[in-house]
């Protein structure tokens, strides 16, 4: 895009931002407070992210203005399917990540140590510069873990507004209260990843633990933001189906069976290459099971051409918006109604 240029070097660039949630300790040591983790950092140390470090008796955040990601996309590959379909949205992400999960599908920046990747420099006005030149409609964060980098993506956020442009994040919602609500006052929409629904898994999978997450859920559907929640299956981990429907019944109980929930293929990744492939049919049963709880807008992801990639009206059962991967091959919406029996669909159309 020529606004940019790469940069290895971490010691001559711009000193990062300190951090909003933190608290002074003794000794020099500080506590954040922005995630369940709410890791102790001593002088000169960094938190369990990699990306937050004291310096001098202060928490900064050593990626602020530095994306490791940035490019052009199809809001479907979030995946966000009632927010806006079919349009562009600028992604963006930096280095580092709250959780450790063994199937994590973008190991390669999550999980990294900031000074090995190579990094951009862009400041949130230079950001949404880009956006404004690319025509985008949104700017999304996404890849790695966008909590990590809030200071970065709250500004950038704000710009964005300020500009007219949408906003997203894609989430595994592992963020305290206080820094989620005050983030939610610069999103337009959030999706979560619910990568399992046991404690065991979480535990043993992402070295992290599920009510925060539930909370955190819970808390942005009250917000009014458009929420789509995604469940990446992973065969002999998370797929059975007794969790899937206790899963899908706590979707509907506590956020309302209007909620899009996405059930995702798993390709071998990071520190699960032997597990194969999730089977197609594990999809489309756990689709099975989400109608079968009542969920309204189930979809099942990373089978191009699949046909429950497609929205159909809840009510006469009509393909209403139609996908091919990624591509809105076919949007019928009439405003945010059905054209065939007049259903309102819910989302931000
Ligand atoms: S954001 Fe990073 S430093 Fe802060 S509590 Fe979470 S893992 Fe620790």
């Amino acid at each position: 895009m020529g606004l940019f240029s790469w940069n290895w070097s971490a010691a001559d660039s711009l000193p990062g931002k300190e951090c909003r949630f933190y608290k002074t300790l003794f000794d020099g040591q500080v506590q954040c407070r922005l995630c369940p983790r709410k890791c102790i950092v001593a002088e000169g140390k960094r938190g369990t992210c990699g990306i937050r470090e004291n310096r001098g008796g202060k928490l900064y955040l050593i990626t602020y203005g530095k994306p490791c990601s940035l490019g052009v996309e199809p809001i479907e590959k979030a995946p966000f399917f009632h927010f806006m379909p079919g349009h562009r949205r600028l992604v963006l992400a930096t280095v580092g990540c709250v959780l450790r999960c063994r199937f994590c599908q973008n190991w390669q920046i999550s999980q990294a140590e900031f000074e090995k990747v190579p990094y951009m420099e862009l400041s949130p006005e230079q950001i949404v510069a880009v956006a404004l030149k690319q025509k985008v409609q949104s700017i999304c964060f996404t890849f790695s873990e966008p909590v990590v980098f809030y200071e970065y993506m709250y500004d950038v956020a704000k710009l964005a507004h300020e500009h007219g442009l949408k906003t997203s994040m894609v989430s595994s919602g592992y963020i305290e209260r206080e820094p989620l609500l005050e983030l939610l006052k610069v999103l337009d929409a959030v999706k979560i990843d619910l990568k399992g629904f046991t404690e065991k898994f979480y535990e043993e999978m992402a070295a992290a633990d599920l009510p925060p997450i539930l909370d955190t859920i819970k808390t942005v559907k009250k917000s009014g933001k458009w929420l789509e929640i995604v469940n990446l299956v992973v065969p002999g981990h998370n797929d059975d189906p007794k969790d899937m429907e206790r899963m899908c019944r706590w979707i509907k109980e506590n956020v309302g069976a209007d909620t899009p929930v996405h059930f995702t293929r798993f390709f071998p990744e990071y520190k699960l290459k032997s597990v194969p492939p999730t089977p197609v049919a594990t999809l489309v049963r756990a689709y099975g099971i989400a109608r079968a709880a009542g969920l309204r807008y189930v979809y099942v992801g990373n089978v191009p051409g699949h046909p429950m990639e497609n929205t159909s009206c809840p009510r006469c059962g009509k393909t209403l918006i139609e996908r091919q991967g990624f591509q809105v091959r076919k949007n019928s919406l009439k405003k945010s109604g059905c054209p065939y029996c007049g259903e309102k669909l819910r989302g931000l159309w």
